[in-house]
């Protein structure tokens, strides 16, 4: 469905970003990968994208809060593959604590990371999409994009700005060929939350299957963890020709979490 189409989802080398590019890779695009982690795991992941779907990959060790590698990692994955047609803004951090307590540099790399990337990233790739004609750009945001939860003032400034920029970029990318939207997930379990889990049973001395209920039970009315796999099957459609008009949109996959 996708083939002769390339595919750059950043922070690809764990959890949702992983999920998405596997499933663009199973729909024929090429994929440049983006993240960090140990080089011979990524190595391993590229291999097997190659091997399981005979597609063309490359990797950009880029950092996504320094606007210079974002930049130079858009030209070099153009140069590599020859396009880029799909653009997943993924990578993302967390951190967690009260405004009063919240640590400057965490606030600007949080800022940096999950938000200002995601502006420097279109900029760099909406060149080239325009050029050809159709490009696709989806935005990983969050829940946290559309409400807010406490202590995570950086985590919910950071994922409503980039619903922000994602009608903007929508509303100028109109009649180009080029469709911007947002992904909203409620939970999935990824090395991001289990973090969190472990955090929350260490702190209130429960075990990790009661505290994954818990985190759940605290937001979702569907107590069951999204997976990547879905948010891939659904990034794949948004890709697709029945979502050619879909643009601008900020779209839910929570269990019910915002619809309270
Ligand atoms: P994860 O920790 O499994 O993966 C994060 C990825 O981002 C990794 O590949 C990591 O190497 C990369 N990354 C981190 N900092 C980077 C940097 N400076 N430069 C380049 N890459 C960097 O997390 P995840 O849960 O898969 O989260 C992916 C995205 O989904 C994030 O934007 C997150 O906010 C969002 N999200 C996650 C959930 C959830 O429940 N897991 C819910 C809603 C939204």
């Amino acid at each position: 469905m996708l083939k002769g189409k390339n595919a750059l989802v950043t922070g690809s080398t764990s959890g949702i970003g992983l999920g998405i590019a596997t499933a663009l890779a199973e729909a024929g695009c090429g994929i440049i990968l983006n993240g960090f982690g140990d080089p011979a795991e990524i190595e391993r992941i590229s291999t097997d994208l190659q091997g399981r779907f005979g597609i063309k990959t490359h990797y950009s060790g880029a950092d996504m809060s320094k606007p210079a590698e974002i930049r130079t990692m858009i030209a070099e994955a153009e140069a590599a593959l020859g396009s880029v047609d799909v653009l997943v803004n993924n990578a993302g951090i967390q951190f967690t604590a009260s405004i009063d307590e919240f640590p400057d540099d965490k606030w600007d790399a949080i800022i940096a990371i999950n938000m200002s990337a995601t502006f420097h990233a279109m900029k760099a790739a909406l060149p080239g999409m325009k050029s050809r004609g159709w490009g696709r750009i989806i935005n990983i945001a969050s829940a946290h994009g559309l409400v807010a939860s406490p202590n995570k003032v950086a985590y919910v400034a950071a994922k409503h700005g980039v619903v922000g920029m994602t009608k903007v970029a929508a509303i100028e990318a109109a009649n180009t060929g080029v469709t911007v939207n947002a992904i909203c997930p409620g939970w999935v379990l990824t090395p991001l939350v289990e973090k969190q889990i472990a955090a929350n049973a260490k702190q209130s001395g429960i075990s990790e299957e009661q505290a994954k209920h818990d985190l759940l039970a605290e937001k979702q009315p569907l107590l069951e963890f999204t997976t990547p796999a879905h948010l891939g099957a659904l990034a794949v459609f948004l890709c697709g020709d029945a979502a050619a008009t879909m643009t601008g949109i900020a779209l839910p996959v929570d269990g019910a979490w915002t619809a309270q």
